[in-house]
Order: C-alpha cells, then structure tokens, then sequence
C-alpha cells in the first residue's frame, strides 16, 4: 500500500504549505493549494495537522536553502513521532545542481521532490509515494505547465497573474536559469482571459509576474509586452496593473510610452541594476552600461512623471575593488531610488562567477552592504519626505499589518501609506494627504473616499 493513500479510504486528509523567497513562489503556492485542494486536501496551518506538508523552496542565496534545511530538520523530528506524515519539497531548490542528491542524503524523511516549472506533476508522483524511498520528478523539457492549472488565491484586493516561465539572461552569478529553465510567454489569450476573471471576481489590482518581464513575447514572436500591457488596460474593474520583474536592458521607447498612455498602468518600475560600475556590469552580463541605465531612468522620469523607482543591489560580486562599490553608490546617490533590495553577493554552485578565483572577502561584502543600506535609507527617508503635504490616489488593501486600527494601501508609485480609516474603505481608491514621509512608508489621511 502507498503512504499517501494510508489513510481510509474517503478520510479527510488535510495539508500544510510552506512558502520561501520571491512573489513567484508564493503564486506557484496558490496553484499548489489550488491542486491539492483538487485532490480532495483541505488547508491546515501547522504542520502537526497535517497529513502532507509541502515545502515551496528557494535556492537564490545559500541563506534561502539553509532555512529550507532547518525546516527538514524539525518535519523529520515531527515524521518520527508521526509516520504517516508525507514530506515534499519543491521549487527552485530540487533544480540546483547537486541539490536533489543532497536533499536525499541528508533528509531521508522526504517523500516526494518535483521542481519549480512541473508543479502540475505534484498529484501523480504524490500517488507514487512508498516506504522507503523518495519519488523524484524534476522537470525537465518539453514538459511545461499547462494552462488553467486550479489557483487558491488569498481573498483580498490584489492577484498575481504569471505572464512568463522561467529565464534565458544567464546572469553569470544567478542560478534562475538552470532551475526555472528557459523563458516562455503564456499565450496572450490565456493571460487575458484570466485577469478578466479576477475583475469579476472583485480583485482590483493585478500584478504580472515573470524573471524578465518585458521580454515577454520575444518567444512567441507576434507580440510585445508593450502589447500585453495595452490589452490588459482596456480589460473592465481591473483598477491598477503592476508587474515585476523588468530587465533594464529590454525595457524600450515603445513600452514607456505605453505606460505614459494607459489608464490603470501604475508608474512604477523595479528595475534592477546590481552594480553601478561598468566594469562589474559586464562581468555580471547584464548587457548594460551604467550610461544607459542613467538614460533610461531620465527617460522613465520624462514621460512618467513621479514613477516610483526601485531597484536591486548587489555587493562584492568576485572581482569588485572599492572603485567599483563607489560607482554602485555614485549611481544610487545619483537615481534616488525609492526603495532598493540589497543583496551580499553570494557563489550559487553552477553559475560561471562562483568558480571565479577574485572573491570578496566577507568582511568587506559587510561593510559594502552596511554602507549601501545606510546611504539608501536616507534616500528613501528624504523622497518620502518629499511626499509631505501631497495628495495622492491609494488602493484600499486592509489593516496594516504593523497597526491594525489603521488601514494601509499603496500609491500608484508604489509607495505605502498607512492612515486611520473605516473597513467599507478597502478595495476603493482613496485620495490620502501624506502628513509624515518615514523611511519605508508614509502616513497621511483620507480626504477624498471612493
Ligand atoms: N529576475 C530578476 C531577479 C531574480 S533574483 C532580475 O533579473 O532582476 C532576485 C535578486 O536576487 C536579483 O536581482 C539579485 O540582486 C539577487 N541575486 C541573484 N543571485 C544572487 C547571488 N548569487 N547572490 C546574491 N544575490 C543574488
Ligand atoms: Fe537571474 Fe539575471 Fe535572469 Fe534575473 S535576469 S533571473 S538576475 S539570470
């Protein structure tokens, strides 16, 4: 008999879900919940309830992989006391290289590992499972998800929408390539049809989701993520459109003035530079300079007048001397993002920069990435500052998080602003005054409802 079938026949078996790393992982997780849910499982929030719980990893940073470890290490403990508990670990992690064989030695107690792009294999090797040996499913091509794959979304105001798979730019440092495999744009059909069914549904903002966002379409050939943006604007209820991640060396003219122009694209773009130095942008293989990056952001500014701007950062990638960590805080002073992740440069086993011999030492990646977030935070802290006295349009998204006697929303640059408010107020846009900028939100009032 299969462990996964050892309960009697019609029980109800129930599942617990852990998310690790980035937006796209906690969507890949509301279609996990959504193909479980399909099997008949019912959410639980504590593993200790749970017939099955199912591992979401990320493998980005070796710190994203060790809390994934330490997680293993406390579900083995719970598997001992109960042994019928099914282990599965999915995602980026089971993709790195080596990671799979690792898993297996070091956590016997795991039962099932699939990858990040062959989530919809989930029910099939799950119906595989026996004592004694784990069944593996790595994706591998041509095998690709299918559209209409089930979603559990979280109730509220905003939804992710997947407009690509995966990532060809093979950043010499970035392991996402090899465990998400090559970039593939969902059929634009497919991505309209489903934000029109979330507007009914009552979500009013909608974010796109994909590693290189405006390189959607380049696989299909017909079609341009300037297009995508254009359809998805005339799609009724939809009140704000967002996306992530964009690649500034894809970002052109044809996309900023579809931006100018829409009514429910937000003016806001995450737009990771990494470095600021020409030198260490090469060897990173972004494919481009810092000039352009600076012209590209003066053409965002031009034609989107206050876009929000956010970024990511990376510090003491190998080869970088303090020259270089300079022009990385000249190019921050110089765009005054509004916010930035920082990152230590960290070696993914696979990717060309982790078997470079120039490595930073760690003390001075330290260093650099205190530096960087002391100068960022002013920054932040001063263009918040600078909100003081403005009114600006908010989406109502519920209570804060930090202060639940207020409500909390985003401006459509991205910005959040935290005021006092009644509930009726969440979903509405709001015309809010900002009275304190703070380093990482603003806080205002509503003056203007509905
Ligand atoms: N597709 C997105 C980001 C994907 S990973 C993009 O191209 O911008 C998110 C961020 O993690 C990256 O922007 C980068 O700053 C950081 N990152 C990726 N690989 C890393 C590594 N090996 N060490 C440290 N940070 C890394
Ligand atoms: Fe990684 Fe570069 Fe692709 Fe972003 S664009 S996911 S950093 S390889």
């Amino acid at each position: 008999m299969t462990r996964a079938c050892a309960l009697p026949e019609g029980a109800q078996r129930f599942y617990h879900l852990i998310t690790f790393g980035c937006q796209m992982n906690d969507h890949d997780s509301e279609v996990l919940a959504g193909i479980l849910e399909g099997m008949g499982y019912r959410a639980v929030d504590r593993a200790e309830a749970a017939d099955l719980v199912v591992i979401n990893t990320c493998c980005v940073r070796a710190s994203a992989e060790n809390k994934v470890y330490a997680r293993l290490g406390e579900l083995g403990r719970l598997k001992r006391r109960k042994p019928h508990l099914v282990i599965a670990v999915g995602g980026c992690l089971p993709q790195r290289e080596g990671a799979a064989e690792e898993l297996m030695r070091r956590f016997p107690q795991v039962d099932v590992i699939f990858g990040a792009r062959n989530l919809h294999r989930l029910p099939e090797l799950l119906a595989r499972v026996a004592a004694g040996r784990p069944v593996v499913g790595l994706w591998a091509p041509p095998d690709e998800p299918p559209e209409g794959l089930p979603a559990r979304r979280a109730p509220g105001v905003k939804a992710w929408v997947t407009v690509m798979y995966g990532c060809s730019n093979f950043c010499s440092y970035c392991v996402v390539p090899f465990v998400r495999g090559p970039e593939r744009s969902r059929p634009p059909e497919a991505i309209v049809a489903e934000v029109e069914d979330l507007a009914r549904r009552g979500y009013r903002e909608v974010t796109l989701l994909g590693q290189n966002v405006n390189a959607y379409g380049r696989d299909l050939g017909n079609i341009t993520f300037a297009d995508l943006l254009r359809r998805l604007d005339r799609v009724s209820g939809v009140m704000r459109i967002r996306f992530t991640t964009s690649h500034p060396r894809d970002f052109d003219d044809r996309l900023i003035e579809v931006l100018a122009a829409g009514r429910h694209l937000c003016e806001h773009v995450h737009l990771p530079v990494q470095a600021g130095s020409n030198r260490v942008l090469g060897r990173m293989n972004r494919g481009y300079t810092r000039e352009q990056y600076l012209d590209l952001v003066d053409r965002l500014r031009a034609a989107l007048p206050g876009v929000g701007l956010t970024t990511d950062i990376m510090v003491g990638f190998p080869g970088e001397d303090e020259e270089d960590f300079e022009a990385t805080l000249d190019l921050v002073r110089r765009v005054r993002f509004d916010a930035a992740f920082t990152f230590i440069y960290n070696p993914r086993p696979g990717t060309p920069a982790a078997a470079w011999p120039e490595q930073v030492p760690l003390e001075v990646r330290r260093r650099r990435i205190r530096e960087l977030i002391a100068l960022q935070r002013q920054i932040s802290l001063e263009n918040n500052r600078a909100e003081e006295g403005r009114v600006v349009e908010v989406l109502v998204e519920g209570p804060s998080e930090t202060d639940s006697g207020r409500l909390c929303g985003r401006t459509r640059s991205f910005k959040m602003v935290v005021f006092p408010g009644a509930s009726d107020l969440v979903g509405k846009l709001v015309r809010v005054e900002i009275l304190a900028g703070k380093v990482n939100h603003l806080e205002g009032r509503v003056v203007e409802q509905g």
